[in-house]
């Protein structure tokens, strides 16, 4: 991790959600490795093992800010 990681977060609600995940606890808000902001939504129970439901976080849910564009994403996620 690097202080880079500090510029997605518009308020120190939505940083200390990310930044004081109890472990091993699932993160419910992480930053995936191509950068976006995600959000567990839901846990599957599947054949490989427990699966994440995720989402792309557009908008801060504790403040508003909008912290990533759709259409970005869209470039950056790939299934
Ligand atoms: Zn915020």
């Amino acid at each position: 991790m690097s202080d880079a990681q500090d510029e997605v977060f518009c308020c120190d609600t939505l940083k200390s959600v990310v930044a004081e995940l109890p472990e091993p606890v699932a993160p419910t808000i992480y930053r995936a490795d191509n950068g976006v902001m995600m959000m567990v939504v839901g846990l599957a129970q599947t054949e490989e093992g427990l699966g994440y439901l995720d989402h792309a976080i557009l908008h801060c849910p504790f403040c508003g800010t909008k912290l990533q564009d759709a259409k970005a994403i869209a470039e950056k996620v790939s299934h």
